[in-house]
């Protein structure tokens, strides 16, 4: 599988990134993760003939902006979107208009939508796992069995024993990064978490690698300040990666 950030900015877009969107691509279905501003660049990358699979973290708007481009995306066969459990309704009174097209009107007929609570029925062709984050609002993380391989995406969340849980062995974790180096007081706390933390969690978990995304644009202002980060939490946990916009990473 090919999975490629191309949105690493939490909050909002500036020159160093758009918001979150991650790609996970294999020969049979595409899964996205997140919906903001990233998302439009899906379009020359998806393979439209497979099954498109949109799972959401949460409703805050750097994760969700982009659901106003899914039109522009033109899916061709009926889209599968996962909200975190409960969110269904927000997901409707955000994704209508005045504010945009009708969600329905903009994706194939037969797309559906489903909470988390949902997929206990569905049939999906990987497997999921998803567990509520420690972040303001109702989020989910989530724990992909894809082609033999496991990838967690945590994100937003602090440091919490479910992104523990979800991350425990995980082959790649894509893990958010709101926060600077030596911002978070008390980490069980937090809404976000920095990158020491970060690498502290994927020696914890056994990760075998670990994606850094969601860098705060408010707070990261320039890459030179993303790729310090990174590099000093490098030192607990080697195999970690500074996420930056159209990486791709070969699983
Ligand atoms: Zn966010
Ligand atoms: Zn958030």
């Amino acid at each position: 599988m090919i999975i490629t950030t191309l949105g690493t900015n939490g909050w909002f877009d500036n020159e160093n990134g758009q918001t979150m969107c991650t790609l996970i691509r294999t020969k049979n279905y595409t899964v996205i993760l997140d919906a903001g501003y990233g998302i439009r660049r899906t379009k020359p990358l998806i393979d439209f003939s497979n099954p498109t699979y949109l799972l959401l973290s949460h409703m805050h708007l750097d994760h969700t902006i982009g659901l106003h481009t899914l039109d522009y995306l033109q899916f061709q066969l009926p889209l599968t979107i996962v909200v975190p459990a409960g969110q269904k309704q927000a997901f409707e009174e955000l994704v209508r208009p005045p504010y945009t097209n009708p969600w329905t009107k903009m994706v194939p007929e037969g797309s559906q939508l489903l909470d988390t609570e949902d997929l206990a029925s569905v049939v999906l062709p990987f497997g999921i796992t998803t567990l509520p984050l420690q972040h303001p609002v109702p989020t989910h993380g989530y724990r992909l069995e894809i082609e033999g391989k496991t990838v967690t995406y945590l994100s937003d969340t602090g440091y919490c024993e479910n992104a523990v849980t979800l991350a425990s062995g995980a082959d790649l974790v894509i893990a958010e990064c709101g926060a600077l180096p030596g911002t978070v007081k008390g980490k069980e706390n937090a809404p976000h978490m920095e990158p020491e933390i970060c690498a502290q969690l994927a020696v914890e978990t056994g990760a075998g690698q670990m994606v850094l995304t969601h860098f705060g644009a408010g707070a990261y202002t320039t890459m030179e300040s993303r790729m310090k980060a990174a590099a000093a939490a490098r030192s607990i946990f080697p195999n970690l990666v500074t996420g930056v916009d159209n990486l791709e990473i070969v699983l």
